[in-house]
């Protein structure tokens, strides 16, 4: 959900807004899940499921599995000639990511280059801006030097992408910390009316309100920051009553799971919809990425004839 509400739902909008191209970056997830790939397939399949009911249409936007284009892995070849190392090595991420995953070996040379593959994942198609966050600005810069060595060195042919920062709204895990699922602390877009109230019945609160009288002070409770965007009308009565402990916390998740519910329930119609149809996930990525191979391979015969390979 922090994806949904972070990233797609603005995606969403964009599809109507301009040429947009999506990908389920399955080559990505190979840097850090390289030694166990046995649920890859499903999970771009479920990937898939996700974005289609939270409503990309693929009559409006290219929608795809990137290793399906395998033009980004020829370009990324091309860019990983021209980076040198320590562009990469001071990405902020790169560091962090190995110390938050400490229990993977990522000393690969795949995790290093993850940043050139993204620089071909968008100059492929001369994207002019992608929607970041803030944490993906460093990403995007690299894409910018690596699209600016290129059209230094041979003939400027990539444009520089402008990062389209959105103010996100941030919904934090069950815990209380970052959503991620390397924290088991996510709520899916998929999960069932029962899963999704019993996990926010789990929610850390206010950790000040002890007892139930005590008063309790909603900027500080991850419950709360879910208020923020699905109590609607409801927002500053649920803080007033939370002040005067006269809202108690089970009655207050009780009735943002209630939210959710009801906010997830015309995606898992769209969901139920498109799982009757038994290869019709597998027909739109096949579609889309026909669609993306076309561009892409316009993109990577000039940059090939710019390089001198073609
Ligand atoms: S009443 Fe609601 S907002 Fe207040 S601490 Fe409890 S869960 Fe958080």
């Amino acid at each position: 959900m922090g994806n949904l509400i972070g990233a797609v739902e603005n995606w969403v909008k964009l599809q109507d807004q301009g040429e947009c191209y999506f990908f389920i970056a399955d080559y990505h997830a190979l840097t850090t899940a390289y030694a166990d790939t046995k649920a890859l397939k499903e999970d771009i399949k479920q990937v898939a499921l996700d974005l289609l009911s939270a409503g990309l249409d693929p009559d409006k936007c290219v929608l795809f599995k990137q290793s399906d284009v395998p033009e980004h892995a020829e370009l990324h070849l091309l860019f990983s000639m021209i980076t040198p190392l320590s562009w990469l090595e001071r990405v902020p991420s790169y560091k962090g990511k190995i110390a938050e995953l400490k229990e993977k070996d990522l000393g690969t040379y795949g995790f290093l280059g993850y940043p050139v593959l993204q620089a071909a994942d968008i100059l492929i198609y001369k994207a002019t801006h992608v929607p970041v966050g803030e944490d993906q600005l460093p990403h995007l810069e690299l894409t910018r030097e690596i699209a600016r060595r290129f059209n230094y060195l041979y003939k400027a042919i990539f444009p520089e992408p402008q990062g389209d920062l959105t103010a996100f709204p941030v919904l934090p895990g069950l815990d209380g910390r970052k959503m991620s699922k390397s924290y088991q602390n996510t709520i899916a877009i998929s999960d069932p009316p029962a899963t999704v109230r019993k996990k926010v019945g789990s929610m850390v609160t206010d950790p000040e309100r002890i007892k139930r009288d005590d008063k309790g002070h909603p900027d500080i409770c991850p419950v709360y920051a879910y208020y923020r965007i699905f109590a609607g009308s409801q927002l500053n009565k649920a803080a007033a009553e939370c002040q005067a402990a006269t809202r108690g916390c089970v009655e207050c998740k009780k009735e943002l799971a209630g939210s959710l519910v009801d906010y997830l329930a015309p995606l898992h119609a769209r969901r139920a919809k498109l799982e009757k149809d038994h290869h019709g996930v597998e027909k739109i990525l096949a579609a889309g990425a026909q669609k993306a191979r076309e561009a892409a391979a316009r993109t990577l015969l000039e940059a090939k004839k710019e390089v001198g390979l073609a």
